[in-house]
Protein backbone atom coordinates (compact mmCIF):
# COMPACT_ATOMS: atom_id res chain seq x y z
CA UNK A 1 0.00 0.00 0.00
CA UNK A 2 0.79 3.11 -0.89
CA UNK A 3 1.01 6.00 2.07
CA UNK A 4 -0.13 8.72 -0.19
CA UNK A 5 -3.24 6.79 -0.94
CA UNK A 6 -6.29 8.61 0.85
CA UNK A 7 -8.10 6.36 3.48
CA UNK A 8 -12.01 7.38 2.28
CA UNK A 9 -13.84 10.34 2.91
CA UNK A 10 -12.87 13.30 4.99
CA UNK A 11 -15.72 15.94 4.41
CA UNK A 12 -18.73 16.56 1.61
CA UNK A 13 -19.21 20.62 1.17
CA UNK A 14 -22.33 21.53 -0.27
CA UNK A 15 -24.23 25.06 -1.17
CA UNK A 16 -27.06 26.21 0.69
CA UNK A 17 -29.93 29.04 0.71
CA UNK A 18 -30.73 29.74 4.74
CA UNK A 19 -28.23 29.25 7.45
CA UNK A 20 -30.85 28.54 9.88
CA UNK A 21 -33.42 26.17 7.61
CA UNK A 22 -30.24 24.30 6.97
CA UNK A 23 -29.13 23.99 11.02
CA UNK A 24 -32.99 23.04 11.59
CA UNK A 25 -32.40 20.36 9.11
CA UNK A 26 -29.47 19.02 9.64
CA UNK A 27 -28.84 19.63 13.92
CA UNK A 28 -32.35 19.78 14.30
CA UNK A 29 -34.15 16.48 12.55
CA UNK A 30 -31.07 14.87 11.51
CA UNK A 31 -29.59 15.06 14.61
CA UNK A 32 -25.87 15.75 13.75
CA UNK A 33 -23.73 18.42 15.75
CA UNK A 34 -23.08 21.48 14.50
CA UNK A 35 -19.22 21.40 15.19
CA UNK A 36 -18.29 24.42 14.05
CA UNK A 37 -19.54 27.76 13.10
CA UNK A 38 -17.26 29.71 11.04
CA UNK A 39 -17.00 31.99 8.00
CA UNK A 40 -15.85 30.51 4.01
CA UNK A 41 -12.05 31.93 4.18
CA UNK A 42 -12.35 32.40 0.61
CA UNK A 43 -15.74 34.68 1.32
CA UNK A 44 -15.64 35.99 4.48
CA UNK A 45 -19.27 37.24 4.25
CA UNK A 46 -20.97 34.07 4.15
CA UNK A 47 -20.88 31.30 6.81
CA UNK A 48 -19.27 27.99 6.93
CA UNK A 49 -20.89 25.76 9.28
CA UNK A 50 -19.91 22.17 10.09
CA UNK A 51 -22.17 19.39 11.01
CA UNK A 52 -20.38 15.79 12.49
CA UNK A 53 -20.41 13.06 14.83
CA UNK A 54 -19.99 13.92 17.99
CA UNK A 55 -16.20 15.01 17.95
CA UNK A 56 -16.44 15.83 13.88
CA UNK A 57 -14.20 13.04 13.16
CA UNK A 58 -13.25 12.89 9.38
CA UNK A 59 -15.92 10.89 7.57
CA UNK A 60 -18.87 12.14 9.08
CA UNK A 61 -18.16 15.78 8.54
CA UNK A 62 -20.93 17.81 6.04
CA UNK A 63 -20.42 21.29 5.54
CA UNK A 64 -22.27 24.19 3.68
CA UNK A 65 -21.73 27.51 2.59
CA UNK A 66 -25.15 29.00 3.30
CA UNK A 67 -26.14 32.19 0.42
CA UNK A 68 -29.46 33.27 1.71
CA UNK A 69 -30.07 33.95 -2.38
CA UNK A 70 -28.24 31.40 -3.91
CA UNK A 71 -30.18 29.46 -7.03
CA UNK A 72 -31.07 26.22 -6.73
CA UNK A 73 -28.12 24.32 -8.61
CA UNK A 74 -28.91 22.01 -11.94
CA UNK A 75 -28.48 18.23 -11.52
CA UNK A 76 -25.94 17.51 -14.48
CA UNK A 77 -23.30 15.89 -15.54
CA UNK A 78 -19.72 16.39 -13.38
CA UNK A 79 -21.02 16.25 -9.71
CA UNK A 80 -21.85 14.11 -6.61
CA UNK A 81 -25.98 13.77 -7.10
CA UNK A 82 -26.59 12.28 -3.75
CA UNK A 83 -24.91 11.99 0.10
CA UNK A 84 -25.20 8.58 1.76
CA UNK A 85 -24.99 8.29 5.52
CA UNK A 86 -25.18 4.90 7.42
CA UNK A 87 -27.47 4.15 9.90
CA UNK A 88 -28.06 0.78 12.18
CA UNK A 89 -29.94 -1.32 10.13
CA UNK A 90 -32.55 -1.69 12.90
CA UNK A 91 -33.22 2.42 12.60
CA UNK A 92 -34.20 2.53 8.74
CA UNK A 93 -38.06 2.14 10.13
CA UNK A 94 -37.33 4.47 13.02
CA UNK A 95 -36.14 7.25 10.36
CA UNK A 96 -39.16 6.50 8.03
CA UNK A 97 -41.17 7.28 10.91
CA UNK A 98 -38.79 10.54 11.60
CA UNK A 99 -38.79 11.74 8.24
CA UNK A 100 -42.75 10.90 7.86
CA UNK A 101 -43.31 13.09 10.71
CA UNK A 102 -41.49 16.00 9.22
CA UNK A 103 -43.19 15.88 6.20
CA UNK A 104 -40.32 15.14 4.16
CA UNK A 105 -40.96 12.32 1.39
CA UNK A 106 -38.66 9.76 1.06
CA UNK A 107 -38.30 6.46 -0.99
CA UNK A 108 -37.22 3.41 0.23
CA UNK A 109 -34.59 1.17 -1.96
CA UNK A 110 -33.16 -2.36 -1.95
CA UNK A 111 -29.71 -1.03 -1.56
CA UNK A 112 -26.87 -2.09 -4.22
CA UNK A 113 -23.53 -3.99 -3.56
CA UNK A 114 -25.00 -5.95 -1.18
CA UNK A 115 -26.03 -2.99 0.72
CA UNK A 116 -28.62 -2.84 3.30
CA UNK A 117 -31.86 -1.09 2.57
CA UNK A 118 -32.01 2.16 1.72
CA UNK A 119 -34.22 5.66 2.68
CA UNK A 120 -33.49 8.23 -0.01
CA UNK A 121 -34.70 11.96 0.53
CA UNK A 122 -34.15 15.80 -0.20
CA UNK A 123 -32.56 18.37 2.44
CA UNK A 124 -34.27 21.87 2.31
CA UNK A 125 -32.51 22.87 -0.62
CA UNK A 126 -32.92 19.40 -3.03
CA UNK A 127 -29.86 17.99 -2.09
CA UNK A 128 -30.16 14.28 -2.33
CA UNK A 129 -29.51 12.58 0.46
CA UNK A 130 -29.31 8.74 1.04
CA UNK A 131 -29.41 6.68 4.63
CA UNK A 132 -28.20 3.11 4.38
CA UNK A 133 -28.61 -0.06 6.24
CA UNK A 134 -25.20 -0.93 7.38
CA UNK A 135 -24.67 -2.67 10.29
CA UNK A 136 -20.61 -2.51 9.60
CA UNK A 137 -20.25 0.76 9.94
CA UNK A 138 -18.22 2.29 12.79
CA UNK A 139 -20.40 3.25 15.34
CA UNK A 140 -18.36 6.40 16.48
CA UNK A 141 -19.11 8.63 18.99
CA UNK A 142 -22.55 10.33 19.10
CA UNK A 143 -23.73 13.39 20.27
CA UNK A 144 -24.72 13.11 23.84
CA UNK A 145 -26.62 16.83 23.15
CA UNK A 146 -28.39 15.07 19.37
CA UNK A 147 -32.54 15.21 19.41
CA UNK A 148 -31.63 11.99 18.12
CA UNK A 149 -31.01 8.83 20.26
CA UNK A 150 -27.00 7.81 20.33
CA UNK A 151 -28.85 4.30 18.85
CA UNK A 152 -30.21 5.64 15.92
CA UNK A 153 -27.54 8.37 15.01
CA UNK A 154 -26.10 9.15 11.78
CA UNK A 155 -22.98 7.24 11.88
CA UNK A 156 -20.81 9.03 9.05
CA UNK A 157 -20.85 8.52 5.46
CA UNK A 158 -21.49 5.12 3.49
CA UNK A 159 -20.67 6.62 0.54
CA UNK A 160 -21.09 9.24 -2.81
CA UNK A 161 -22.46 9.14 -5.51
CA UNK A 162 -20.61 10.96 -8.47
CA UNK A 163 -21.89 11.29 -11.88
CA UNK A 164 -20.09 11.42 -14.83
CA UNK A 165 -20.63 11.53 -18.25
CA UNK A 166 -18.08 9.24 -19.09
CA UNK A 167 -16.52 7.16 -16.61
CA UNK A 168 -12.70 6.56 -17.83
CA UNK A 169 -10.86 9.25 -17.20
CA UNK A 170 -12.28 9.40 -13.47
CA UNK A 171 -12.02 5.28 -12.90
CA UNK A 172 -8.17 5.90 -13.45
CA UNK A 173 -7.52 8.53 -11.11
CA UNK A 174 -8.95 6.13 -8.75
CA UNK A 175 -7.49 3.29 -9.06
CA UNK A 176 -4.40 4.63 -10.52
CA UNK A 177 -3.10 7.48 -8.41
CA UNK A 178 -5.16 7.74 -5.82
CA UNK A 179 -5.09 4.14 -4.99
CA UNK A 180 -8.77 3.37 -4.94
CA UNK A 181 -9.72 -0.77 -5.90
CA UNK A 182 -13.19 -1.69 -8.46
CA UNK A 183 -15.01 -3.06 -5.87
CA UNK A 184 -17.96 -3.79 -7.95
CA UNK A 185 -20.11 -3.18 -11.00
CA UNK A 186 -24.12 -2.87 -11.18
CA UNK A 187 -25.36 -1.70 -14.25
CA UNK A 188 -24.31 1.53 -15.48
CA UNK A 189 -22.29 2.14 -11.73
CA UNK A 190 -19.15 1.07 -10.56
CA UNK A 191 -18.52 1.09 -6.97
CA UNK A 192 -14.91 2.21 -5.87
CA UNK A 193 -13.54 1.99 -2.48
CA UNK A 194 -10.70 3.61 -0.14
CA UNK A 195 -7.09 2.06 0.17
CA UNK A 196 -7.04 1.02 3.64
CA UNK A 197 -9.97 1.91 4.95
CA UNK A 198 -11.48 -1.21 6.95
CA UNK A 199 -13.93 0.05 9.57
CA UNK A 200 -13.68 3.57 8.53
CA UNK A 201 -17.00 5.87 7.31
CA UNK A 202 -16.62 6.95 3.89
CA UNK A 203 -15.06 4.35 2.27
CA UNK A 204 -16.94 4.00 -1.29
CA UNK A 205 -17.68 6.69 -4.29
CA UNK A 206 -20.23 4.77 -6.89
CA UNK A 207 -19.67 6.36 -9.90
CA UNK A 208 -22.96 6.94 -12.20
CA UNK A 209 -21.94 6.53 -15.98
CA UNK A 210 -24.61 8.75 -17.60
CA UNK A 211 -24.39 10.14 -21.36
CA UNK A 212 -25.69 13.75 -20.10
CA UNK A 213 -25.35 16.17 -22.33
CA UNK A 214 -24.93 19.21 -20.08
CA UNK A 215 -22.75 19.95 -16.91
CA UNK A 216 -24.36 20.36 -13.53
CA UNK A 217 -24.65 23.78 -12.24
CA UNK A 218 -23.70 24.57 -9.34
CA UNK A 219 -26.27 26.26 -6.62
CA UNK A 220 -28.61 25.74 -3.74
CA UNK A 221 -28.56 21.80 -2.89
CA UNK A 222 -25.85 21.16 -5.12
CA UNK A 223 -22.40 19.26 -3.65
CA UNK A 224 -19.94 22.11 -4.38
CA UNK A 225 -16.85 19.47 -3.75
CA UNK A 226 -15.56 16.44 -1.75
CA UNK A 227 -12.66 15.99 0.45
CA UNK A 228 -10.38 13.15 0.69
CA UNK A 229 -8.85 12.36 3.86
CA UNK A 230 -5.01 12.07 4.27
CA UNK A 231 -3.25 11.57 7.90
CA UNK A 232 -0.42 14.44 6.69
CA UNK A 233 1.16 16.92 5.86
CA UNK A 234 3.84 15.21 3.97
CA UNK A 235 1.29 12.50 2.59
CA UNK A 236 -0.64 15.80 1.20
CA UNK A 237 2.58 17.10 -0.30
CA UNK A 238 3.70 13.76 -1.96
CA UNK A 239 0.79 13.51 -3.60
CA UNK A 240 0.32 17.03 -4.85
CA UNK A 241 3.56 16.50 -5.92
CA UNK A 242 2.36 13.54 -8.21
CA UNK A 243 -0.51 15.00 -9.27
CA UNK A 244 1.32 18.43 -10.73
CA UNK A 245 3.77 15.85 -12.38
CA UNK A 246 0.69 13.97 -14.22
CA UNK A 247 -0.16 17.29 -15.71
CA UNK A 248 -3.24 17.71 -13.10
CA UNK A 249 -3.68 21.64 -11.87
CA UNK A 250 -3.75 21.55 -7.93
CA UNK A 251 -3.80 24.47 -5.96
CA UNK A 252 -1.20 25.50 -3.36
CA UNK A 253 -1.76 24.08 0.30
CA UNK A 254 -4.46 25.91 1.66
CA UNK A 255 -4.40 26.78 5.59
CA UNK A 256 -8.28 25.43 6.81
CA UNK A 257 -7.51 25.90 10.35
CA UNK A 258 -8.64 22.61 11.04
CA UNK A 259 -7.09 20.89 8.12
CA UNK A 260 -4.93 21.86 5.60
CA UNK A 261 -6.36 21.26 1.70
CA UNK A 262 -5.52 20.92 -2.01
CA UNK A 263 -8.16 20.74 -4.38
CA UNK A 264 -8.12 19.67 -8.28
CA UNK A 265 -10.63 18.54 -10.39
CA UNK A 266 -10.83 15.33 -11.67
CA UNK A 267 -11.34 14.34 -15.35
CA UNK A 268 -15.35 13.63 -14.95
CA UNK A 269 -15.51 17.39 -13.28
CA UNK A 270 -15.67 16.77 -10.03
CA UNK A 271 -14.07 18.94 -7.43
CA UNK A 272 -12.09 17.05 -5.01
CA UNK A 273 -9.80 18.24 -2.00
CA UNK A 274 -7.72 15.95 -0.02
CA UNK A 275 -7.87 17.19 3.33
CA UNK A 276 -5.76 16.42 6.62
CA UNK A 277 -7.11 14.46 9.29
CA UNK A 278 -5.62 17.25 11.76
CA UNK A 279 -5.44 19.16 13.74
CA UNK A 280 -9.33 19.03 13.79
CA UNK A 281 -12.25 20.65 15.09
CA UNK A 282 -10.90 21.21 18.85
CA UNK A 283 -8.48 23.39 18.24
CA UNK A 284 -9.51 26.73 18.85
CA UNK A 285 -12.43 25.46 21.35
CA UNK A 286 -13.26 23.02 23.89
CA UNK A 287 -14.68 19.46 22.62
CA UNK A 288 -17.67 20.13 25.02
CA UNK A 289 -18.94 23.78 23.38
CA UNK A 290 -17.69 22.81 19.36
CA UNK A 291 -20.10 25.20 17.64
CA UNK A 292 -21.63 27.33 19.87
CA UNK A 293 -19.60 30.55 19.13
CA UNK A 294 -18.48 31.82 15.94
CA UNK A 295 -14.62 31.21 15.03
CA UNK A 296 -12.53 33.53 13.08
CA UNK A 297 -8.66 32.81 11.80
CA UNK A 298 -6.50 34.29 13.03
CA UNK A 299 -5.93 36.61 10.17
CA UNK A 300 -9.65 37.53 10.08
CA UNK A 301 -10.27 38.19 14.57
CA UNK A 302 -9.32 41.88 13.55
CA UNK A 303 -12.24 41.88 11.49
CA UNK A 304 -14.85 40.61 13.80
CA UNK A 305 -17.15 43.10 14.27
CA UNK A 306 -17.46 43.82 10.28
CA UNK A 307 -18.22 40.27 9.81
CA UNK A 308 -20.34 39.49 12.61
CA UNK A 309 -22.71 42.45 11.89
CA UNK A 310 -23.09 40.85 8.23
CA UNK A 311 -23.75 37.28 9.21
CA UNK A 312 -27.47 36.21 10.03
CA UNK A 313 -28.56 35.53 13.64
CA UNK A 314 -28.50 31.55 14.27
CA UNK A 315 -30.42 29.43 16.92
CA UNK A 316 -29.77 26.22 17.73
CA UNK A 317 -32.77 24.04 17.07
CA UNK A 318 -34.28 23.07 20.52
ZN1 LIG B 1 -13.63 21.19 1.67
Amino acid sequence: MNPEHPNGLHHVTAICGSAQRNLDFYAGLLGLRLVKRTINFDDPGTYHLYYGDGTGRPGTILTFFPWAHAARGRRGAGEVSVTAFSVPAASLGWWADRLAAAKVPATRGDGSFGDGATLRFADPDGMMLELVADDAAPAGEAWPGSPVPGVHALRGFQRVYATVAQGEGTSRLLTEVLGFSLHGEEGNVARFVAAASEGQAGRFIDLTIEPLDRPGSSGAGTVHHIAWRTPDDAMQVALRERLLGLGYQVSPVMERNYFRSIYFREPGGVLFEVATDGPGFADDEPQESLGQDLKLPPWLEGKRAQIEAALPALRMPS
